[in-house]
Order: C-alpha cells, then sequence, then structure tokens
C-alpha cells in the first residue's frame, strides 16, 4: 500500500487528488490524503468579480469534505509548517479550530501544490492588512475590496470624484492579467452607473509595456498583418480613457500616494483615493529540513522559495531554452516529491529581467494560470501512479509544449457582457517548435465580445463542477 499526501485544494492539488484517485481506482489499497488549511475549494479566477461587488465570495466556492468522502481521499484541516524529506515526513498545524499541537504525518509520495505566498511585506504600505491598498486575490481581500470599492461608488455618486490605480505593487510581480480584468470591469462599472466621468483611471505596472502579462507579451497574425498583446491592451486602454505607467517598481505606499521608481531612474509620486495593487509572489513559508535538522532551502527552492523540479536552474535568462522546463515536475534529490501549480520553481522569468537605477527589480514573473496549475497537477498524479506500479514517470506537461487560453472579463453581463479570448500555442517561447517568434503566430487568437463573456461565466461553471467530481468531471476538459 502506497500513501500519497497531496498540501493544498487549489486548482492544481484537488485536480491532482481527482486524477491520482482515479488512476489508482481498481489497483490495490492506496491512500490519498490532502492536506488543505480551509474546508473550502475557491475558484480564485472569479475573485476579479466578487471585488467588483458582482457575485459573493460563496458562489465561487464549494465545500471540499464531501467530495473527499464520496471518494474515499482524507483530508486533513490544516497547514504544512515542515518537510523532513529524508523521513518522509511533514509536520502539520491544525486549523480546525481544535488546540491540538502539531501533526507528524507520513507519507510515500508528496504533492506541493501549496500555490503563492503574497508577499504583501516586500513594499511597505502595500496590502488590506498593514497597507493602504486593496486585493482580489484571496476571497476576504476580494470581499473587503468590494465593501470599499461600493463605499467609494456611494462617495461618487454624491458628487465627489476619485482617483483609482490598479496594477501591481512591486518590480517582480506576476498575475498582471488580473489586474487588467479589474481595471476593465471597475471602468464598465462606473459608466453603467453614469460615474465614469469623475474618475481618473490609472494602470499601474511593471510589464515593459502594456499586454506582456510575464510571458513576453504574444502576437497574432491574420494575413499580412501581426497584432500585438500591446496593440490589444493599449487600444482597450485608450478606448477606455485610462492612462498607463509601465516599467515601474513601487517602493512604498503612504495614505493615498503610491512612490514609484521606473527602469530610467524617474521617481513618481501617484495619488490614489482607492488602489488594488497585487503583491509579488513567492513560494510557501514551509521549512525544507534534513535528517539532522538542517535547512534544505538552498538545495530545494529557488531564491523566491518556489520548489525545484525537473528544469535546468542556473542559466541567464537570454540562454533559457524550451528544453530548460519542466516537464514531470518530478524533483531530482528526492523523486518522490513532486511540486505543481505556483509552487514549483519555474528556470528563469519570460519577460526580461530588468532593474532600476538604484536596484530594484523590474522584472514581470511568469504566471502560472488554473488550466496550466492542473495540466501541472495532472502530469504529477500520474507520475506518481506511474511510481506506485513501479514504473518511471512519464507524463509530461512542459509550458513551452502546451497552449495558454485566457478570457479576460471586461464586463460580467449575460446580454451586455464582454471579454476577451486569448489562445496562444504554446505559452513559453519554443524557438525549436516555431523558428524566429518561438509561437503559433498564424494559429494565435484573440476575439472580444459577448460570446467570450458567456465562455468566461462558462468556464466557472465548469471548473467548480469538474473539481467537485460531480458525475462525469473526468470528460470535463
Ligand atoms: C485574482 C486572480 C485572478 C486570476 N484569474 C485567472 C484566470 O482568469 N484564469 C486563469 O487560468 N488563472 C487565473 N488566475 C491564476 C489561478 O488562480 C492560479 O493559477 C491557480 O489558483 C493556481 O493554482 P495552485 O493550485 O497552484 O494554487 P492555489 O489555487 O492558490 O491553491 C493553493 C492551495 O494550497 C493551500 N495551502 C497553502 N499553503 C499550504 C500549506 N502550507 N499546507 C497545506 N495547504 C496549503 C491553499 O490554502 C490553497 O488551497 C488568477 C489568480 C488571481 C489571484
Amino acid at each position: 500500500m502506497a500513501k500519497t499526501v497531496i498540501l493544498g485544494a487549489g486548482f492544481s492539488g484537488q485536480y491532482a487528488a481527482l486524477i491520482l484517485q482515479n488512476a489508482l481506482k481498481g489497483r490495490g489499497e492506496h491512500e490519498i490524503v490532502v492536506v488543505n488549511p480551509f474546508p473550502k475549494f475557491t475558484y480564485v479566477p472569479s475573485m476579479i468579480w466578487v471585488g467588483t461587488g458582482q457575485i459573493k465570495a460563496e458562489e465561487a466556492q464549494f465545500d471540499l469534505a464531501p467530495v473527499y468522502e464520496r471518494l474515499g481521499i482524507l483530508w486533513i484541516q490544516g497547514l504544512a509548517t515542515e518537510v523532513h524529506p529524508d523521513e518522509n515526513l511533514i509536520v502539520v498545524e491544525p486549523r480546525d479550530g481544535t488546540s491540538r499541537g502539531p501533526q507528524r504525518v507520513t507519507y510515500d509520495y508528496l504533492i506541493n501544490a501549496t500555490g503563492p505566498h503574497l508577499n504583501f511585506d516586500a513594499t511597505p504600505g502595500l496590502g488590506p492588512d498593514k497597507g493602504y491598498t486593496h486585493s482580489i486575490c484571496t476571497p476576504p481581500h476580494a470581499t473587503d475590496t468590494a465593501h470599499h470599492y461600493l463605499e467609494l461608488v456611494r462617495r461618487l455618486e454624491k458628487g465627489e470624484r476619485a482617483r483609482i490605480v490598479v496594477g501591481t505593487g512591486h518590480g517582480a510581480c506576476t498575475c498582471q492579467g488580473a489586474g487588467f480584468e479589474f481595471i476593465n470591469l471597475v471602468h464598465n462599472d462606473l459608466a453603467d452607473r453614469g460615474l465614469r466621468d469623475r474618475v481618473d483611471l490609472r494602470w499601474l505596472s511593471n510589464e515593459p509595456y502594456p499586454g506582456d502579462f510575464g510571458i513576453s507579451g504574444f502576437e497574432i497574425q491574420r494575413g499580412p498583418v501581426v497584432f500585438t498583446s500591446e496593440d490589444m491592451c493599449t487600444a482597450i486602454f485608450r478606448a477606455n480613457q485610462i492612462e498607463w505607467t509601465v516599467r515601474s517598481h513601487v517602493h512604498a505606499i503612504d495614505e493615498g500616494v503610491i512612490h514609484t521608481e521606473n527602469q530610467d531612474g524617474e521617481q513618481r509620486e501617484i495619488p490614489f483615493d482607492f488602489a488594488m495593487l497585487l503583491p509579488p509572489f513567492q513560494g510557501k513559508p514551509i521549512k525544507y529540513l534534513d535528517r539532522n535538522g538542517n535547512d534544505l532551502a538552498s538545495k530545494l527552492l529557488n531564491p523566491a522559495r518556489f520548489f525545484k523540479v525537473d528544469a535546468n536552474y542556473g542559466k541567464p535568462h537570454d540562454e533559457i531554452t524550451a528544453d530548460d522546463w519542466p516537464r514531470t515536475y518530478q524533483n531530482l534529490d528526492y523523486r518522490n516529491i513532486f511540486a505543481v501549480g505556483i509552487a514549483f520553481a519555474p528556470p528563469g522569468p519570460m519577460s526580461r529581467p530588468c532593474q532600476t537605477p538604484s536596484g530594484a527589480p523590474v522584472s514581470p514573473a511568469i504566471p502560472r494560470t488554473g488550466y496550466t496549475s492542473e495540466l501541472t497537477g495532472k502530469a504529477a498524479a500520474l507520475n506518481v501512479a506511474e511510481l506506485i506500479q513501479g514504473r518511471s514517470p512519464c507524463h509530461t506537461a512542459s509550458l513551452a509544449e502546451t497552449a495558454g487560453m485566457c478570457i479576460a472579463s471586461m464586463k460580467n453581463s449575460w446580454f451586455k457582457g464582454s471579454a476577451a479570448v486569448i489562445g496562444i500555442h504554446p505559452i513559453v517561447r519554443n524557438t525549436s517548435l516555431y523558428p524566429g517568434d518561438g509561437r503559433d503566430v498564424r494559429g494565435g487568437a484573440v476575439e472580444m465580445g459577448l460570446a467570450g463573456a458567456w465562455l468566461k461565466k462558462g468556464l466557472h461553471h465548469a471548473f467548480l463542477y469538474k473539481l467537485a467530481a460531480k458525475p462525469g468531471w473526468k470528460y470535463v476538459p
């Protein structure tokens, strides 16, 4: 009998649990244990709608316990704080309200699917807990953001004016796509309320240009015309009268003022009445210790504390090729450990890393979307199933070989909605597959309109259905 422990029940961990349970069905008495601090799964992409008050957080969640009970998966409501890879042991702090002490949980195989640590501390004054800005990264953050946004709306209705800033709160941020959706949703919401002319709306980002998105942008060719993600974003910003400040790091935030420095060393103070700024992501603050209690971080983690897998690490940006990206998500020092979703360490950023003259990073990190998180979770789960059956890992999900799909919500409505549907192949530029740009520029797609808004709503329901393992979930792509 083999015991697999999965840390985290987000996109990658939850899908890994379902895939592994399915793969091991009828193949002996194997145990799957999920460790997750919260009792609910959250469909994080819909937090953009929660943050603008358009849906409640509960509409993007479901209870995990009944799903696990139905599938025979064990669940520990807790937070992994230590991993001891030499002893195949993790330490879990309970999060179920009991006063029990930390629990020691053994494993034969471990999948780290713990997602991002939201590093608000990287910028003084950033974030809703210790700072002056809002976030849409978690259900409580997005709910709080909606509360403040609707309060602002009430002030606007009384005739006040406001400056709203949306974007990244540090030069090393990722996930610009979520900010891009949020600013356009705010624009359309204010326009629908007849309040748009009372607001100055600004995009603030570490990207080299609007539309870089941490994936070094994208290009789509139609006939002789090449259309870029920068063309798309700047056209949308112009149409929606959104100003932009890019190539910028945020040094600090005071009440009502964001202090920035750009790549040329220009320092700027951007005033705001309401700001939603994303934090930089790090790996979760879990300790990795050897049998003597020595810290294994330098061996197992990259500088941002993401967990190393089967990638080639340490190459300069210009020398990283498609082959350097991970394929099986297996750690090469401890082959019974995998890391997936946002938790795995990429070999480097896709967008060119830069600095300000004062040495601050202006370096968008690569986003790991829900879809890629699922693909990596699935590959790791199937590889664990192979190992359990005495075979080698053979399931791959390289980001340099898989397509990326993103639907950016602009307006959430069944009849008047709009979203940009973007499809690229592959996510990471791969010049051995596509010499030149490294992507299939003729095969890529961007379409904007009501159909996209329906698709975005459809995905919300499809993911919640699939990850709750409802009948036929295996057939939902
Ligand atoms: C606002 C926003 C909008 C987004 N929009 C989109 C979108 O439109 N499309 C898209 O594809 N992607 C989108 N993304 C990205 C997408 O949400 C992520 O790719 C996805 O959530 C990553 O999955 P994950 O499993 O790696 O991490 P998560 O989904 O964050 O899951 C991690 C899980 O691990 C748990 N955990 C954390 N620490 C521990 C620990 N120590 N022990 C045990 N469990 C732990 C957490 O509680 C959580 O349940 C968006 C992200 C944000 C923030």
